[in-house]
């Protein structure tokens, strides 16, 4: 089945593999794409292909970052005492957006899930142990999403950081079960943040 010829083909077969994108949604783009002034094609493959060589890990809390330590490890007035535990870079967004938290965050990149075969060495966790090793840090807020993944997540890293005599807490469970952190307005996500609890 070809009708468009092969460079077409090709075009809906790679945004095809994108996460979310079905056949119809790659063929609308690619239409879509192809009806694109040229240079505004350019500039988004070009915008591409240097988030890909440009975009890395924080080398202290391992969100996205273009620079060796993203922004708010570098700002000063971030309180550096408080460590929040986030899975996704989009947890730490929406955290930013409800701009009551003045800590600093540590993002694992998944959670813990024996269904999908993640074990604590897929994510951030040793990271994460390091930067407490060395760092001053008297909080450590787990913000992992309140799923099961999320939950055995939070209960896993509380476990290896009680010993270290640094408080831990959870986030209140104002936050819809099964919900992901990015979907939550920002006065529930400022909710859960205050009601948080020691675990
Ligand atoms: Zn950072």
């Amino acid at each position: 089945m070809n009708h468009y010829g092969d460079t077409m083909s090709r075009l809906i077969a790679a945004l095809s593999d994108l996460p979310g994108v079905g056949v119809k949604t790659a063929q609308r783009l690619a239409f879509h794409i192809i009806n694109m002034p040229e240079e505004n094609v350019e500039n988004l493959s070009k915008a591409i292909i240097e988030a890909k060589r440009n975009v890395k890990y924080c080398s202290v809390c391992c969100t996205l970052t273009d620079k060796e330590k993203c922004d708010i490890c570098s700002d000063v007035r971030r309180d550096s005492k408080t460590i929040m535990v986030v899975e996704d870079p989009r947890d730490l967004a929406a955290y930013e957006k409800t701009k009551e938290y003045k800590g600093l965050y540590h993002v694992l990149h998944g959670a813990i899930s024996p269904m999908l075969g993640v074990g604590p060495k897929d994510i951030k966790i040793k990271e994460l142990l390091e930067r407490l090793k060395s760092d001053d840090v008297e909080e450590v807020i787990l913000a992992t999403n309140p799923n099961i993944e999320g939950e055995a997540t939070a209960i896993y890293i509380s476990k290896l950081i009680k010993p270290l005599n640094i408080k831990v807490t959870r986030i209140a469970n104002g936050v819809p079960v099964g919900g992901d952190l990015e979907y939550i307005d920002e006065v529930t996500l400022s909710r859960a943040l205050e009601g948080r609890r020691e675990m």
